[in-house]
């Protein structure tokens, strides 16, 4: 089985495998609503699945929404896409890494 490509982080998707160690599943996770797949272009940004640690990320954004936080998602959303190349994913990636790590941190600080 050919191993997928995260459309977030570029790195390989994780397989997952069962007990007796046969993988049975290898496209990863749905990375919307961060994936840009209306780009035109037959290049990963147009591929939609994601690895496991982006599906933590991805989780994040949709449970900002689901609290209806509105400005921070769309803001997260509009750095995905307009990401027309690799190098853009991956800023728009790190972004969000950042931006969830402050978040983690100022809700321990209890702001
Ligand atoms: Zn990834």
């Amino acid at each position: 089985m050919m191993a997928e490509i995260c459309s977030m982080c570029y790195k390989q998707i994780d397989e997952h495998k069962d007990g007796n160690g046969k993988v049975y599943w290898t496209q990863g996770h749905n990375a919307q609503p961060l994936v840009a797949d209306d780009t035109g272009d037959a290049s990963m940004l147009d591929h939609a699945r994601c690895c496991d640690s982006c599906n933590d990320l991805v989780l994040e954004v949709r449970i900002m929404q689901a609290f209806g936080w509105q400005s921070v998602p769309q803001k997260v959303i509009g750095w995905f896409k307009d990401a027309k190349t690799a190098s853009d994913m991956m800023m728009a990636h790190m972004r969000l890494t950042q931006l969830i790590q402050t978040l983690a941190e100022q809700t321990k600080e209890g702001v």
